[in-house]
């Protein structure tokens, strides 16, 4: 089947074409994103209306760059999948409301799918991984490790309290006036620091439970920063340095108990854990993962980043997955701007394809 999918639930404005075969195999067509940075970099975060506003501006032409890329016409889609949440409730109307219209006006199938059903079926398109399988969310709005059983069977073994990963990143460059986003300009200095200068908090490491928790972490950063303001350039290299060794020692170890989870729940199993979200990109975290998996006998798979990030392709794809369940959405269907991937509903009634 082809299948279009639309992504417009944060701060970019993306629009894929993306072909399931018969044997479950994904293929990207065309992949087309807009990132909004610079409107938003000016106010050193994502300003929900601006976004909104981009969407609008920009969708339609998104999407008929990805159907020309793609090399076919509107009329040749299969179904049309647009993210419904969660996220930024205009930018989620904005995608969603003109996935509803091209799907009414061409007579083709409506998914509304869950962005984060996206991150999660990614690697199945990248690697054809094979259920079950461990993911590690880590983005800018999610941290949190899910088992992914199959397509909408999802159980959350933890995540973060406070803060999400990507966003402690951002917050910390933020007081340290590297700009944003921050988790690329808080690698790049870290590589010129010394972790070892400051020792930070690990918030929870010492409990089992598979959860974060950076907001306190953040606070124990800008209380080091002023102690030392003004701020020389090695100040700040060991800064990010010993912030970025701290959250990787954290999740290195959440992920190394995770996979042990996996390993005693799921004994039949080959145990795997799946990266998905923008904080993958991240070399230092992508090594302890690396190193944790190699430990415990684990496959490690991170999907190219441009599809670890949020794209159109992701959306597509989770919609071609539950294309082939026979699973679509009636026009009625309204957008959330919160929806756990555990909440009911989820799961396909329908039969395997
Ligand atoms: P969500 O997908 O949860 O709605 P989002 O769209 O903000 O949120 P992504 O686009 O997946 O998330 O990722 C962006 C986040 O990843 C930002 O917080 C950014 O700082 C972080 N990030 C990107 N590159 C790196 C890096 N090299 N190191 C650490 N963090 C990074
Ligand atoms: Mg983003
Ligand atoms: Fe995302």
């Amino acid at each position: 089947a082809i299948i279009l999918g639309i992504e417009t639930s944060c701060d970019e404005t993306a629009a894929a074409i993306v072909v399931r075969d018969q044997s479950g195999r994904g293929t990207i067509s065309s992949n087309v994103v807009r990132s909004q940075l610079d409107e938003h970099a000016a106010f050193g975060g994502v300003v929900p209306e601006l976004a909104a506003r981009a969407h609008v501006e920009w969708l339609d032409h998104i999407i008929a760059q990805a159907v020309a890329e793609a090399g076919i016409a509107l009329k040749d889609v299969d179904a049309i999948a647009a993210t419904a949440g969660p996220g930024l409730i205009g930018g989620v109307l904005v995608g969603l409301t003109t996935g509803k219209a091209l799907a009414a006006s061409l007579g083709k199938p409506l998914i509304a799918v869950n962005h984060l059903e996206g991150h999660a079926l990614t690697a199945r398109l990248t690697d054809g991984v094979q259920f079950p399988y461990l993911m590690l969310l880590v983005s800018g709005g999610h941290s949190q490790f899910v088992l992914v059983r199959g397509v909408g069977e999802y159980e959350r073994w933890g995540g973060t309290i406070d803060d999400a990963l990507g966003e402690a990143f951002d917050k910390v460059a933020k007081l340290l006036s590297l700009g944003h986003p921050g988790g690329p300009a808080v690698e790049q200095i870290a590589t010129k620091g010394d972790p070892a200068r400051f020792k930070f908090p690990r918030p929870l490491l010492r409990e089992q439970r598979l959860d974060f928790s950076f907001s306190g972490l953040k606070t124990a950063v800008r209380l080091q920063a002023e102690a030392l303001a003004p701020l020389s350039e090695q100040d700040v290299a060991d800064i990010a340095a010993g912030f970025q060794a701290a959250v990787t020692e954290i999740v290195a170890k959440r992920s190394r108990q995770a996979l042990e989870r996996f390993r005693a729940e799921l004994p039949e199993a080959e145990p795997q854990l799946v990266v998905a979200g923008g904080v993958a990109a991240n070399r230092a975290i992508a090594a302890a993962l690396e190193t944790v998996t190699r430990e415990m006998g684990a496959r490690l798979v991170v999907p190219p980043i441009a599809l670890c990030t949020d794209n159109g392709a992701m959306v597509a794809w989770a919609g071609a997955e539950r294309f082939a369940l026979g699973a679509t959405d009636g026009l009625a269907v309204e957008a959330r701007p919160r929806w756990p991937l555990d909440a009911p509903g989820m799961k396909v009634d329908g039969h395997a394809a």
